[in-house]
Order: structure tokens, then C-alpha cells, then sequence
């Protein structure tokens, strides 16, 4: 044996013990050297929800440390969590704990990518080291790029950009998946106690039930079965798991890739979105097409609470958002339906939808809600363009014909009392659009 060795892990997108490189990394590190290694993370709620609080994530969120806690029990070791500011707590265990050497998270995500950064300096300063491999994404920032060497701005290019460096990848991504019982567990001492004052967080199991369904069934008729909200198990409930990294999206991707080229089309959106939104920061506030600032967005308090209340009047609206309030979960195509009527029937800014979809989606992520929103309200990238407008009717006949996901959702006593008229809020909807163009032509000449 060598010499002794302090090791400071932070767990943060990556919350499991399989298929984690980090995880791998470190303890093959301590392989031959007597190490200490405090696993450790730090619930900090303005880094997790920077819209407010959302008890959804929340729970979901301490049931995943509990459950990995216990798997890092199984193995001797612990995970400290704590509560407070994330950025702080580690710069003071480096700073004053003496931790040299920190495994942590890189992060495609703007915010979280600065601190990031921030802890890289500091290390560098102490002449210490940082080991560190991506959150839960497929790609670092600047490895998919376009023939300039730039960010893709569509899907469909970015998409056949992942195909080909996925096709080569895909052997490696296999022959590196492996279970947390083969890694070298015996080389490390885990830390028990944060100390400097930092109370341990109570962190209970709440015992949820694992809701996800990914299974060979749900792969096969994903395509078939996608959009239809009233089917229960029609896609797979990933989201939460993705966010937290429950499960890997290696892994998933390359099961969706010999099962379902659909799916896998599903977690590049993810990736594009990730991707776009590391590139374009501003774009968690700004337009990302520009002619969209100067859009005069209605601003009715009245309006904007039956949309919240889910008291349109339009059963997929209303149905879609008490699924979302009463269960933190909505279904694709009614988040597209819902985030329609509120950007282009009732002419709200996107970024209301966002910041109330923010604090109750279990599977909220800043880029993917971000750049759903934006996309939807038309100003975003690739963005369905702004006439494309979604009937709620039409969708609801479509899409739950027999108002089977509707009635799942809605009170016994719901009455149907439609608080405007699509057709009508349609027309203003295009008017304001040709407004902007017009605008913003003259403003550029
Ligand atoms: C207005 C709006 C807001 C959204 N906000 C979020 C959000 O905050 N977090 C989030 O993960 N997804 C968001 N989505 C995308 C999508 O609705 C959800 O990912 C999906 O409904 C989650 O359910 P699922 O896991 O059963 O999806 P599945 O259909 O089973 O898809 C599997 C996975 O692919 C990814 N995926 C699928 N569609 C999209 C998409 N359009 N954009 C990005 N990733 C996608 C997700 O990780 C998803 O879990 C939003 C969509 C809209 C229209």
C-alpha cells in the first residue's frame, strides 16, 4: 500500500451505483492506497429549483438518496447529505476539510456548470485535483457539432450527428456497463461525519413505488401508443429517473436503439435541448428568437387562473392540469395541447407556463422545460412556427376520443363551460404574429 488518500465524492445527476464511471473511476483509484472517501450530497434548493419549491422532485428526489444510501451501506461506505448552499459547503470541505482530490459532476446545465467551474479553480489554487466525467447526458458540451463546428440550431441535423457517434460508440458504451457489486469496494474507509457544523439531513425512504415502465412490451408498441394520453403505460415515465440519474441514459439509449428507433429519436430530443440550452444560457429568460420580445403578451390574472385551475372549459386542458398539480406527472402531447392554449388562446408569456410547469413537473429539467416552452410558444429553436396552433378539440378527439384520460382526471361535477372561443382566439393569435413580422421588418428597415 501506498499512501493515504482523502477523497471527497459528490453525487449529483448521477444518483446510482451501476453503469457510474465516475463512481468507478474513484474506487479504482483507491485500489492500491488506503483511502477515506466521503460520498456527499448537498440539497440545495435554489440549485435544484430555481422557480420555488417543488414537492414533487422532492419527494422523488429523497427517495432516490435513501435508496442510495442503502446501497452504499450494503457496501460499508454511507452518503452524508446536508442541507444548504451547494457551491459553499464543498469550497469550505476543500478549503478547511482538506480535500484535495474531489470527484464531481460536469454538467451541461449552465448554473450547475458554473459552480463547476468555480470548485475547478479553487483546486487548482491548492494544487489539488478534479476528477470528473458528465451528469446524465449522452454528449459533453462541443462533441456534437455541425460541419462548421457549430451548435446545431434544428433537431433533424443534431439528430443524424448523435446517429453516427452513436453507431461508433455503441460497442464501447456496452463493454463499459457493468454493476456496483464488481467494483473494488474494499479499498475505501467511508467517511461517517460531514463535521464543520453541517448537520446531516434527515433523509427517510418514503417508500415509493418504482413508477417507470420500461420494459420490451412498452419498446415495441412506444411508437404505436405514444400519443395517446389515455393509454397508462404508453411511454415510459422516464423522465424523473433521467433527470436524477437513477438509471443511465447510456444504458437506455442503447436498449431504445435495438428496440425502438422512436424512442431513441425521444431521449436525442433530451440531448438537443440539453445541448442548445448549455450553448444559449440567456435563453432560461430571453427569447431565443428575438422578433418575440417586442410580442405584447396579455397579462389577465383572471385568465391565467382558470388555466391553472384547470377551468377552461376544454377537457384535455383541464384534465392535463390536474394530472400535473394532483400527480406532478402530464403527458407529452397535453403538455403540448395545454402549453399551446396558454401561449396562443390566451396570449400569455411562455415563461409563466415555464416557471408553473417548473414547480410541479416530477420530471422537471431547466433545458427541457425551457426549450419545450419556447418551442411550443414558436420562439424557440427549431420551434413549431407560431400560426401552428393546436385545437383543443381536435386533440381531445384524436388523441381520447372516448374521454377516457379526461374523466381519469376531471371532478364528477366538472361542467363543460369554455371560457373562449378557440376559432376566435385563434384569429387574434395570427394577427398578433403578422403584427410582430411587421414590426420587426419595419424596425430592420
Ligand atoms: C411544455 C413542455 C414542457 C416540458 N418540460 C419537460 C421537463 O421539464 N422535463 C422533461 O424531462 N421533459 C419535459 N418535456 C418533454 C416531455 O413531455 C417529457 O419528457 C415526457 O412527457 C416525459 O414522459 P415520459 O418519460 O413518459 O416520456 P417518453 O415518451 O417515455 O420519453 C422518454 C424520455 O425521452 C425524453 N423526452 C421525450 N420527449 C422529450 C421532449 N420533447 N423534450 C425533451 N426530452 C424528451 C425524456 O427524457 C423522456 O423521459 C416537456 C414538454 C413540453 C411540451
Amino acid at each position: 500500500m501506498s499512501s493515504f488518500c482523502r477523497i471527497l465524492f459528490v453525487f449529483d445527476r448521477n444518483l446510482r451505483l451501476d453503469n457510474n464511471s465516475l463512481l468507478k473511476a474513484c474506487l479504482d483509484r483507491c485500489k492500491d492506497r488506503c483511502c477515506e472517501v466521503m460520498f456527499l450530497y448537498v440539497w440545495d434548493e435554489e440549485y435544484l429549483w430555481p422557480h420555488g419549491y417543488n414537492a414533487f422532485q422532492a419527494n422523488f428526489l429523497q427517495d432516490a438518496l435513501a435508496r442510495l444510501r442503502n446501497q452504499l451501506q450494503w457496501f460499508d461506505a454511507n452518503l452524508l447529505v446536508t442541507k444548504g448552499d451547494r457551491l459553499e459547503i464543498i469550497r469550505k470541505l476543500i478549503d478547511d476539510g482538506d480535500y484535495r482530490k474531489v470527484f464531481m459532476e460536469s454538467s451541461l446545465s449552465p448554473h450547475e456548470e458554473g459552480d463547476y467551474r468555480k470548485i475547478e479553480v479553487r483546486l487548482q489554487e491548492l494544487n489539488g485535483t478534479l476528477v470528473s466525467d458528465l451528469g446524465n447526458w449522452l454528449y459533453p458540451k462541443g462533441v456534437v457539432k455541425s460541419k462548421q463546428g457549430g451548435v446545431f440550431k434544428k433537431y433533424s441535423p443534431f439528430m443524424k450527428a448523435c446517429e453516427k457517434l452513436f453507431e461508433e460508440d455503441l460497442q464501447q458504451f456496452k463493454d463499459h456497463f457493468f454493476a456496483a457489486e464488481h467494483l473494488p469496494w474494499s479499498a475505501i474507509r467511508a467517511v461517517h461525519e460531514i463535521g464543520f457544523g453541517y448537520l446531516p439531513m434527515e433523509i427517510d425512504s418514503l417508500g415509493l413505488d418504482d413508477f417507470y415502465v420500461w420494459n420490451d412490451e412498452m419498446l415495441e408498441s412506444y411508437k404505436e401508443f405514444r400519443d395517446f394520453p389515455w393509454r397508462e403505460k404508453g411511454t415510459s415515465m422516464m423522465g424523473a429517473y433521467l433527470r436524477f440519474g437513477v438509471v443511465s441514459i447510456k444504458r437506455l439509449a442503447v436498449e431504445a436503439w435495438g428496440k425502438s428507433r422512436t424512442m431513441w429519436n425521444e431521449l436525442v430530443w433530451r440531448e438537443f435541448f440539453a445541448h442548445w440550452y448549455a450553448a444559449f444560457p440567456e435563453t432560461a429568460i430571453e427569447n431565443f428568437d428575438h422578433r418575440f420580445d417586442m410580442m405584447k403578451w396579455e397579462n389577465d390574472v383572471h385568465l391565467w387562473e382558470k388555466w391553472i385551475e384547470g377551468k377552461t372549459g376544454y377537457l384535455m386542458i383541464d384534465a392535463g392540469i390536474t394530472s400535473l398539480v394532483k400527480s406532478g406527472y402530464i403527458h407529452n402531447r397535453v403538455r403540448m395541447v395545454v402549453a399551446s392554449f396558454l401561449c396562443k388562446d390566451l396570449h400569455m408569456d411562455w415563461r409563466k407556463g415555464e416557471a408553473f410547469f417548473a414547480r410541479y413537473l416530477i420530471d422537471y429539467d431547466p433545458a427541457s422545460n425551457v426549450g419545450n416552452w419556447q418551442w411550443v410558444a414558436g420562439c424557440g429553436v427549431d420551434a413549431a412556427p407560431y400560426f401552428r396552433i393546436f385545437n383543443p378539440e381536435l386533440q381531445q378527439d384524436k388523441f381520447d376520443a372516448n374521454k377516457i384520460y379526461a374523466y381519469r382526471w376531471l371532478p364528477v361535477d366538472y361542467q363543460v363551460n369554455k371560457m373562449l372561443d378557440h376559432g376566435v382566439e385563434k384569429v387574434v393569435a395570427m394577427k398578433l404574429y403578422d403584427d410582430l413580422k411587421r414590426e420587426w421588418e419595419y424596425n430592420k428597415g
